[in-house]
């Protein structure tokens, strides 16, 4: 009946995958969506503001951001390149030139994005652990 769906912000286990994607997409909390993941190009927050859900995790949490990028990368320059041979007919060197220039362009691009999702699915698969220090800017 109507639209029974509860926003209140993050008072129980509100987890929708289509809300913390979406978040993760605008580069926004995965938890509560109200503040920014970044501080700045490249500088991760180490918490959210507005909930206290922290972004800046153990060591080897970075690895799976960087494994997300390799892969996303990868995976693009497999379909452009696909599809660059198809459609364009170009040669295959031309084609190795526009690759090579992506592979060195879409991973920095990608960057926030990749901490983002990767954020977004730790925040799915197990919440993300509240920052319990000072507020520190
Ligand atoms: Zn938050």
């Amino acid at each position: 009946m109507g639209t029974g769906r509860d926003f209140s912000s993050g008072l129980k286990d509100n987890r929708s995958v289509v809300t913390v994607m979406s978040r993760s997409l605008r580069l926004k909390c995965p938890a509560c969506g109200q503040s920014s993941t970044f501080k700045g190009p490249f500088r991760i927050r180490n918490h959210c503001p507005s909930c206290r859900s922290l972004f800046k995790r153990e060591e080897g949490f970075f690895v799976g951001a960087i494994l997300a990028n390799v892969m996303a990368t990868e995976f693009l320059i497999l379909v452009v390149s696909m599809v660059w041979l198809v459609v364009f007919k170009t040669s295959y060197e031309t084609v190795l030139a526009a690759l090579f220039i992506l592979a060195l362009l879409f991973p920095p691009a990608f960057y926030h994005h990749s901490w983002s999702f990767w954020l977004g699915f730790d925040y799915l698969i197990e919440s993300l652990p509240k920052y319990e220090g000072r507020d520190l800017k």
